[in-house]
């Protein structure tokens, strides 16, 4: 019997919401755990603290996934604290004040852009240097955190939120296909409402509670509900699932 491949999990945005609780499941499942963050210090240890309290292996690490240099440190230390990642779920997003679009302007759209389809490139990007068999690596997987904006397209709120969303499933589909053949698979969810903060940064925190109504399940999810699909994609349970854009939305 061989020597079990450790895995390492590098979670963008692990320190809140949908991605603390995709940290917190993914070191239950085994994995040593990066908590990437942008500003909360506090929310991100705090989120380690609770790994390895339960004897699990977790580190946090700032970095804005919008900043090349700031990735290339992400992964730097990741190699150096934990090892060469195994798993990568891009997590990390950001939505702005609910507007129309004849409202945004370019500064907006580039922070929409930057954060949230950028920052996935160039992390899948760190993560494909080090996993695919290509560059020497054992492969690994990639879960990509998109939404069912995608789909809806988020009128009067945040169609430019929605349209990156869009570039993301389309990023899953290529990339997916791109790297089929090097040991490595690329899959998405796409989550509904979950009660997160995110719906603060639009201006409304309990938009959720406006929304449900519309959710052929009638309510909104839990941070849970979405890790536990991640955790699936990430997991030998999904060997032959790559390229799938995975709904957990409530029917919407
Ligand atoms: P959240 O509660 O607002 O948490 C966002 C997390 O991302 C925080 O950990 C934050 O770090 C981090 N972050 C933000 N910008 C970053 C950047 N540039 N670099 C590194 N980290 C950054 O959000 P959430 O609701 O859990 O959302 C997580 C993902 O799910 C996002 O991609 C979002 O678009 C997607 N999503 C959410 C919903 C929903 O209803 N909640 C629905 C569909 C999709 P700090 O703590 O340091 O600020």
């Amino acid at each position: 019997m061989g020597i079990a491949l450790k895995k390492i999990l590098v979670i963008t945005g692990g320190s809140r919401g949908i991605g603390a609780a995709t940290a917190r499941l993914g070191a239950a499942s085994g994995y040593a755990v990066c908590v990437n963050y942008r500003h909360n210090e506090v929310a991100a240890m705090a989120v380690v603290e609770a790994i390895t309290s339960a004897g699990g292996e977790a580190i946090a690490v700032p970095g804005d996934v919008g900043s090349e240099a700031d990735v290339v440190r992400l992964f730097e230390k990741v190699d150096e604290k934990l090892g060469p990642v195994t798993a990568l779920v891009n997590n990390a997003g950001i939505l702005e004040a609910q507007m129309r679009v004849e409202k945004m302007d370019a500064a907006r759209l580039g922070r929409v852009v930057t954060a949230n389809v950028i920052g996935s490139f160039l992390c899948a990007r760190e993560a494909i240097r080090r996993m695919s068999t290509r560059h020497g690596g054992k492969g690994g997987a990639i879960v990509n955190v998109s939404s069912i904006a995608s789909k809806l397209g988020a009128p009067n709120e945040y169609v430019d939120y929605a349209a990156a969303k869009g570039a993301i499933d389309s990023f899953t589909i290529g990339l997916a296909k791109e790297v089929a053949a090097e040991g490595i698979r690329v899959n998405a969810v796409r989550p509904g409402v979950i009660y997160t903060e995110i719906h603060a940064s639009g201006g409304e925190p309990d938009r959720v509670e406006r929304v449900k109504s519309s959710v052929p399940m009638q309510r909104g999810g839990q941070a849970d509900e979405v890790a536990r699909a991640i955790l699936w994609l990430l997991s030998d349970e999904a060997s032959y699932s790559t390229g799938a854009l995975l709904d957990v939305a409530g029917g919407r």
